[in-house]
């Protein structure tokens, strides 16, 4: 058993932090809202009053806050209270340059960091079964592993500090991207007077194929567990969808990539927002797509 700070006990950070309760670890949370501690204490965590409280005599931390500001500032308080050597491990989704930067600055103090983003939603963070990107040196990969797997299905090393970051907005800009693609298929079909079932059987065992197609299509009825059968509720939030391709964005700026497919999906994705799609599921931009958007 180890004794594990646990900060921001969200959507996501909820059902991890009760994991690694269920694991056996003394897992100590904070989080600025009273409602998500005490559910964290009903899932066998132990309270605590502040970051530095939770980090203090702590082995290791694991963060997964909104977004990067928020890594920043918690940050500090990890690294003003953590015990020398302690791992850290930060599991929200942030730039590149930022999980870069906050790596450096533990690398500095002594700590071993990683940067280790997560796929899967709210459903795959309460059942294990997350998928974890990490980036870190061999050292501070192979001290986090054994954590990580507490909370997944699948733990890969991805590269140095960073890298996990980096495969994280470069998977989510190809989910929007091919959600859009996939969408636009749908909505020319109907057009076309083409059944959205048949559409369906045809081009899940054809060159189309795609996880947005065949596990999470965005047309109703082909995929019963896809959030198009229940109103487009997310699932994973348009708004959340849109942060990763502002980060894919900025990064695709900063390094010189070009990415015009990535800058329309990020174009479009903002459009369906600003129109009533932000808490709404990214596959309703469908209804957007074809002129049925509801506000
Ligand atoms: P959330 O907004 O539900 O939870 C964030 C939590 O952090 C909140 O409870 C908030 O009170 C807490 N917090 C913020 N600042 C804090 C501070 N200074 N100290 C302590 N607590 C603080 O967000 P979420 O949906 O859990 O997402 C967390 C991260 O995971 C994000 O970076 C998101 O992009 C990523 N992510 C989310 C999903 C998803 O489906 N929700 C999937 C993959 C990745």
């Amino acid at each position: 058993m180890s004794r594990i700070a646990f900060v921001g006990l969200g959507n996501m950070g909820a059902g991890m932090a009760a994991n690694l309760a269920k694991h056996g670890h003394d897992v100590r949370v904070f989080d600025l809202s009273n409602a998500a501690m005490e559910r964290a204490r009903e899932a066998g965590c132990k309270p605590a009053a502040s970051v530095r409280d939770a980090m203090s005599a702590g082995e290791a931390a694991l963060t997964m806050l909104p977004a990067d500001e928020h890594v920043f500032g918690v940050y500090q308080d990890l690294f003003a209270s953590a015990p020398p050597g302690a791992l850290l491990i930060d599991c929200s989704t942030i730039s590149v340059d930022t999980a870069r930067a906050v790596a450096a600055s533990a690398a500095k103090a002594g700590f071993d960091m990683v940067d280790a983003p997560v796929s899967g939603g709210v459903a795959a963070a309460q059942g294990a079964s997350l998928t974890f990107m990490v980036g870190g040196s061999e050292g501070a990969f192979a001290r986090a592993a054994p954590v990580l797997e507490c909370m997944g299905k699948a733990v890969i090393h991805a590269g140095g500090p960073g890298a996990g970051q980096a495969a994280k907005i470069c998977n989510n800009m190809l989910l929007g991207i091919s959600m859009i693609g996939v969408c636009e298929a749908f909505v020319l079909a109907e057009k076309l007077g083409l059944d959205a079932q048949k559409f369906y059987e045809i081009s899940s065992k054809s060159s189309g194929q795609c996880w947005s197609l065949s596990s999470y299509c965005p047309a109703p009825g082909p995929v019963p567990t896809a959030p198009s059968n229940s109103g487009y509720a997310p699932g994973f939030a348009t708004a959340m969808m849109l942060k990763d391709l502002k980060l894919a964005q900025r990064a695709a700026l900063a390094s010189g990539a070009a990415t015009p497919l990535g800058a329309a999906a990020e174009a479009l994705y903002a459009l369906f927002a600003a129109n009533g799609g932000a808490g709404r599921d990214f596959s309703g931009i469908i209804e957007f797509l074809a002129g049925k958007a509801r506000s």
